[in-house]
This record gives C-alpha cells, sequence and structure tokens, in this order.
C-alpha cells in the first residue's frame, strides 16, 4: 500500500450530530471521525443533504451525477469541528420537515429504500474509478443498515476499497418490497438466501453483512450475542458464518460535552475531589421534576427511549417497589403507551416518581449529575452511552448485564449489575446500590471507581484505525 499519503476513509453517516442526531448513531458520527483524524487518517463523512443539514454548512458545488434516475449534487462543506463533509444534495428526497428515517408524524419516509439506496449508491461512486472525485478512499465505513448496501455496490462494481459495516443496532434492518432490488440496481442474482434477500424482502443490513470485508458492532460483548438465535434478530446465522471478519469495539464518548468539571447544565460544576457539590445538581433536578427537595432521600435517575428494548416496561413493572427505595426522575419519549403509562405511574406517585416526557439535552445533563443512581435496564445494549455517562458523573448505573452495559459497568466496583431479566433481579441491584449508597466511604469508592474510567474515543479511533489500515493492507494486496 502506498504510505506517501494518508489512509482515506469515507465514513457514510445516515445521522451526524451536531447537524442532526436520533440517537446514539448521531453521537458516534460526530465524535468518531475527529478521532481518526487525530491519529492521521484522512476521514470524510458522506451524508445525505436534510434541510437542518444545508442549513447549517456553507457548501461548495463539486459535482453533478445522475444516480438512480435522480439529478443529484455533490456538496462539501466542514462539519463544526473541522472534519471535511461530502453531502448527497438531492432535496426532493431529503430537505423535508421531519427527521432522517421518520415524518414529522412519525412514520417511515414511504420512499426510504430509494433516500437510502441513493446514498449508498453515491458511497460506491466514490469508491470506483468512475468518481467525479480525485481523493478516493481506501475504505468505506458504512453505518447501520441506512449505508449497509454501499458494501454490496462496492462488491458488484468491483471497487479497489474495501468495506467495513458497523451494526449500531441490529433490530433495524431497513426491509423493502422486493420491487426494489431491481429499482436500486442489485443484480438479479443477489436477491436470494446468501445475499441480500430476508424471507422474501430486501434487507438493507443483510446486503452489507453480505458482502462487507469487515463487520463490526459497538461492544464486544453484542459481538458475541448477536451470534446468538436470542439477539440475532433472524440474522444470528449469517453472523456465526462471518464470525472470522466481526469484531466488536466500545463506542466512546465526548468528553467535551459530558463533563462534570465543565458542564454549564449543571447548578455547580464538581470532580471526583468535590462530590459533596454534586447536592446543588440534586436540588436543581428535584426542583425541576417538582419533586420534594431532599438531600436524603436515594434519587434514582432515568434517561432515555421509552421502548421494550430500554427496558422502560421492566422499569414500569417496578416502579412501585422504586417510588418505596427513593425518589424516581425518569426522560424519556418513545411509544406512546409507554409514554402514557409513565405519565400515570407519576399521577400514582406524587412526590416520588416525577415523569419528563419529551427530549431534553440540558435536563439529561441535570439527570446524570442529579441522581444518586441512574438505572440502566436494558433488555439488550449494542454499546450504550448514558451509563458511561453516569460514571463519568459520579452516579453509579445499575444495569442489565448485556451488551456494552456489561462491558462498561464493573459489578460492585463502578457501579451495579443483574443477570435475569426480571423485576425481581433488576429491584435486587436497586437495593444494592442503594444499601451501599447509606455507606458513605463505600460509596465514594464506587463513585470514584467509575469516574476514573477511560471511555474516551481516542481509545476506540485507534481500534478503529488499525481494522482500516489491515484492510486497507489486504484490498491492496
Ligand atoms: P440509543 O439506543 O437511543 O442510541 P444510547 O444510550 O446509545 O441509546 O444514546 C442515547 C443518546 O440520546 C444519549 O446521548 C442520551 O443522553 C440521548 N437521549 C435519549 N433520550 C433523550 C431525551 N429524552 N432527552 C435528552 N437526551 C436523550
Amino acid at each position: 500500500m502506498d504510505l506517501s499519503r494518508p489512509l482515506g476513509a469515507l465514513f457514510v453517516a445516515p445521522e451526524c450530530a451536531p447537524l442532526t442526531k436520533t440517537g446514539g448513531l448521531g453521537d458516534v458520527c460526530g465524535a468518531l471521525p475527529p478521532a481518526l483524524r487525530a491519529l492521521g487518517i484522512d476521514v470524510r463523512v458522506l451524508m445525505p443533504g436534510y434541510a437542518e443539514v444545508l442549513r447549517a454548512i456553507e457548501p461548495r458545488r463539486l459535482a453533478v451525477a445522475r444516480l438512480l434516475g435522480q439529478q443529484v449534487r455533490l456538496l462539501e462543506a466542514q462539519l463544526p469541528n473541522g472534519v471535511p463533509l461530502l453531502v448527497v444534495d438531492c432535496p426532493k428526497l431529503y430537505a423535508r420537515r421531519g427527521g432522517p428515517y421518520l415524518s414529522a408524524e412519525g412514520a417511515d419516509w414511504p420512499d426510504n429504500a430509494l433516500r437510502f439506496g441513493l446514498l449508498c449508491k453515491a458511497a460506491a461512486l466514490l469508491a470506483s474509478d468512475a468518481s467525479p472525485l480525485a481523493w478516493r478512499p481506501d475504505v468505506v465505513h458504512c453505518n447501520d443498515w441506512p449505508a449497509a448496501p454501499a458494501a454490496a455496490f462496492m462488491r458488484f462494481d468491483g471497487a479497489a476499497a474495501a468495506s467495513l459495516v458497523t451494526i449500531h443496532n441490529l433490530a433495524f434492518q431497513g426491509l423493502f418490497g422486493e420491487e426494489w432490488v431491481e429499482r436500486l440496481g442489485f443484480p438479479a442474482h443477489s436477491f436470494g438466501i446468501d445475499g441480500i434477500e430476508f424471507h422474501g424482502r430486501l434487507s438493507f443490513l443483510k446486503a452489507g453483512l453480505s458482502y462487507a470485508d469487515a463487520i463490526s458492532t459497538v461492544s464486544p460483548t453484542y459481538a458475541q450475542e448477536i451470534q446468538t438465535p436470542g439477539f440475532g434478530c433472524g440474522l444470528d446465522g449469517l453472523l456465526r458464518h462471518r464470525a472470522n471478519v466481526l469484531t466488536g469495539i466500545l463506542n466512546g464518548i465526548d468528553g467535551a460535552v459530558w463533563d462534570p468539571r465543565t458542564d454549564t447544565n449543571l447548578a455547580r460544576t464538581y470532580d471526583a475531589e468535590t462530590l459533596e457539590d454534586k447536592a446543588h445538581s440534586k436540588a436543581a433536578l428535584q426542583r425541576a421534576m417538582g419533586l420534594p427537595v431532599d438531600a436524603a432521600v436515594p434519587l434514582l435517575g432515568q434517561v432515555g427511549r421509552m421502548t421494550a428494548q430500554k427496558g422502560a416496561d421492566l422499569l414500569v413493572e417496578s416502579a412501585d417497589a422504586l417510588a418505596a427505595m427513593g425518589q424516581v426522575a425518569i426522560l424519556g419519549t418513545g411509544d406512546r403507551a409507554l409514554e402514557q403509562a409513565f405519565a400515570a405511574l407519576a399521577r400514582r406517585h406524587p412526590g416520588r416518581i416525577a415523569v419528563r416526557v419529551g427530549f431534553d439535552e440540558g435536563l439529561a445533563h441535570v439527570v446524570e449529575a442529579g441522581a444518586d443512581i441512574f438505572l440502566m435496564p436494558s433488555r439488550y445494549e449494542p454499546c450504550g452511552l448514558n451509563q458511561m455517562y453516569s460514571q463519568r458523573y459520579g452516579t453509579p448505573p445499575v444495569v442489565h448485564a448485556t451488551g456494552g452495559l456489561a462491558d462498561t459497568v464493573e459489578d460492585g466496583v463502578s457501579g451495579f449489575a443483574f443477570r435475569d431479566y426480571s423485576a425481581g433481579a433488576f429491584l435486587g441491584a436497586v437495593g444494592r446500590a442503594v444499601r451501599c449508597r447509606a455507606d458513605a466511604r463505600a460509596w465514594r469508592a464506587v463513585q470514584r471507581a467509575g469516574m476514573r474510567r477511560d471511555f474516551s474515543w481516542s481509545a476506540a479511533a485507534r481500534r478503529y484505525a488499525d481494522l482500516y489500515r489491515s484492510l486497507a493492507m489486504r484490498a491492496r494486496a
């Protein structure tokens, strides 16, 4: 491989903070590319020209192309963190009121196959000799189902670059009707069980997993779990078959945004030596949520999507017992039925359980800092960020020992874990945390153990950089 120029990587991102974010994937796409650039990798992010993206950047037009029957402009700009950004501009498909995947009313965009198929075609074009740019990536890094088919297109086109597909959540696969196979330009022979077909439908994620040179997911434990029927979402057989190219690399967290020493959302900042100042955030959280201000009562906090994946149903089932152990402060949005169940709990336990339905970044910081104990009973968790934030904020988490939660929380050392997925086991772990908190010395030790841990992106980026290098080497060989 040519060592005289830096290794080039095209990072295909369906969402990217701070321009657009619906969850942890947006955080990863915002944070990993700059960490890779700091290691000397020439990473460029490719994403669709959503309305909010076009509003936030000052683009330069690079090229025009016709892809999948659409007139497309390729724009170049910079992300606020300085990473070069390539934008697939096709206003008819992307510049709409609503989110990256859903309309403002919360329904899937009916043309998502075309919207993300086009993103993948553009990625494959930039990796090919027909690219309108002089720059060529050595590696194309495809994130989740909306970007996964780029790996398949590259294989069919005989691209020289290597492909990596990262699974951020296997449950979202991008399933579409068979009619899209031809419309998106997949060869007919690929629509079979060894290719892009999943039970009679086109699977975007499977297209990537079948043809990528390498596959990664966002924690070592999840990489093992998805090879089993219980976690494999119907793809465990394929993932076992591809186990030799499958690895788990833990996500990092953005240490500039999530730092109790500098966090401007907090009533008072603090560090491991001034943990008594955390009390100001606790009082602020109690006030913000309408709970009685009380330093002594254990305050249990939770932030996240209100879905079965995040264990929202387990929280509802455990709520009466939790309210007997302390105050509970919950921030989240998600399934309507679960949102209503939480609102009903708050009505049943006034002054004990408080619920804020909505997305509120500032309040999320206050929960992480102000709670005594953070609750994260996810049924499964590819990596999870909130349990890392909470450890950094000296708020020991109670977690289900699965996926990234098992890899980032040390039971009895930096948090508390339970194995069986049941309300009894969950409440047992919360009880252990509450009892530990009653012993001030032991509690400080758990808080400080969490605060000392290195969850930085630079550690994760080094592992991705090694993977990129080995892939580029093989592609050139
Ligand atoms: P996910 O599976 O949703 O991606 P993660 O724990 O990996 O879960 O990341 C979720 C991200 O979204 C975190 O940054 C978290 O703080 C944020 N988040 C989730 N729900 C809310 C909310 N209601 N208000 C503010 N931030 C939220």
